[in-house]
């Protein structure tokens, strides 16, 4: 796509795209250009609002088109690489124009840029795209991110699961709700699958949960977007102690779970997991642990000692009582145990549910008929967005869509679950976060 009546500017309006070129060239500090790290999220994010086309851009022609003293003007083509804002998609190509001060070539065009465009028109030559001048700068990966983190603003999943490519059979079975088999075939293949999920939604943070050499490995892969999960599932024990406070204070671990009590058959309550409690408070560490539901035919096939009972988030009351200073969450938000889950909630102001899960492999209506009911409730300061990706990365984006499809939500709702109440419960550095 192309802008319409280029051709007319560059004889008619020469004096009027000058004088107005003029006010744009506020010249940059030249130590900032050179700075890592410029600009600024703000200034990206109020460029982004102040024109009506943002993308990644490569030069491939330019012709100066008018000159005044001290200044050029550039009639600039270039093809789409990312688009960020406007009418166009990747591959399309791009006209518009650019005065930059003078003396100039047109070799300057021609590296890949960012581009932010005024869309101006004029009766009398028509409609044609300007560079908003100080925000025009190299595709620097930094300010790429900048970019993607404006359009889509950051999430933070709090229930991923860091398998082996192979943990559910070999090959994998397809996604139960796409059909879809993984394309990964080793371990390695598998977290950069998952890692490119994370990137496409923005996903700044994510609590990954598995066997500890998985974790391990998908926090060598991501050590900025990875916090390890301490995991028991149906075929895995938690670890001792001991080794659970060394991983806790040296980092390599986050967090207190996913812990799968209810596939091993145990209750939250149990005395054995006392010690871990204890653990997690005295060393401030947030608790996970799976609620509700459970896989069809668990007790037949998995885990013999599964309980549906054993799903019941009160159960986890007595371990409240005895460590009010626990931060737990409620994976899977205790469904479909709706009356209990707000009760602890109501009574209890440090437990936050996730909503791993339910948000892609429950019928849409019943998924948001649960999470209306907490919202209702005035619980949408406690809700933290999961996706519970297993070994199917696709989980990850049906989870996002159970969410932004949610049209009793409103946008303050959205930015809660999505991202501000899991900063607020894993009490992270938000100003670290954007940059
Ligand atoms: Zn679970």
């Amino acid at each position: 796509m192309q802008a319409r009546g280029g051709c007319k500017i560059c004889c008619v309006v020469r004096p009027i795209l000058a004088c107005t070129l003029i006010l744009w060239l506020i010249p940059l500090p030249a130590l900032a250009q050179d700075d890592e790290e410029w600009p600024p999220l703000d200034y990206v994010r109020n460029d982004y609002q102040a024109v009506q086309v943002v993308a990644h851009v490569q030069g491939f022609g330019a012709t100066l088109v008018s000159q005044i003293p001290g200044y050029d003007t550039w009639r600039v083509s270039c093809v789409v690489l990312e688009p960020f804002k406007g009418p166009f998609a990747g591959g399309d190509t791009l006209m518009y124009f650019h005065g930059v001060e003078a003396p100039s070539r047109p070799g300057m065009f021609s590296e890949e840029r960012v581009v932010f465009l005024l869309a101006e028109n004029n009766a009398e030559w028509g409609f044609y795209y300007a560079a908003l001048e100080n925000s025009t700068l190299p595709a620097s990966e930094t300010l790429l991110g900048k970019l993607r983190s404006v359009v889509q603003p950051p999430i933070i999943d709090m229930h991923l699961h860091a398998f082996g490519w192979d943990a559910y059979g070999t090959p994998p079975p397809p996604h139960e709700v796409t059909g879809n088999r993984p394309t990964a075939e080793t371990d390695e293949e598998a977290v950069e699958a998952v890692l490119a999920e994370m990137a496409r939604y923005n996903i700044v943070k994510a609590v990954a949960s598995g066997p500890a050499e998985h974790v391990a490995r998908w926090r060598a892969a991501a050590p900025d977007r990875i916090l390890g999960g301490a995991y028991a599932g149906p075929r895995d024990a938690l670890p001792d102690v001991a080794a659970l406070r060394d991983a806790f204070a040296s980092g390599a671990l986050s967090v207190l779970g996913e812990l799968g009590l209810q596939y091993r058959g145990l209750s939250p309550g149990d005395p054995q997991l006392e010690p871990y409690f204890a653990l997690a408070e005295a060393m401030d560490v947030p608790v996970a642990l799976h609620t509700g539901l459970g896989d069809a035919g668990a007790p037949y096939g998995c885990c013999p000692n599964f309980r549906v009972t054993l799903g019941n988030p009160v159960l986890l009351e007595d371990v409240l009582v005895r460590h009010p200073a626990l931060r737990v969450y409620l994976m899977h938000a205790g469904y479909p145990y709706l009356q209990e889950t707000k009760a602890l909630l109501t009574v209890y102001p440090q437990v936050y549910v996730d909503l791993a899960v339910l948000n892609w492999a429950l019928p849409r209506a019943e998924f948001h008929a649960y999470l209306k009911a907490l919202i209702d409730a005035g619980f949408g300061k406690r809700i933290l967005f999961g996706s519970d990706q297993m070994v199917w990365p696709e989980s990850i984006g049906l989870a996002v869509e159970g969410i932004e499809s949610a049209t009793f939500l409103t946008d303050e709702h959205k930015r809660d679950i999505f991202y501000h109440n899991a900063v607020r419960f894993l009490r992270l550095d938000e100003a670290a976060l954007n940059e």
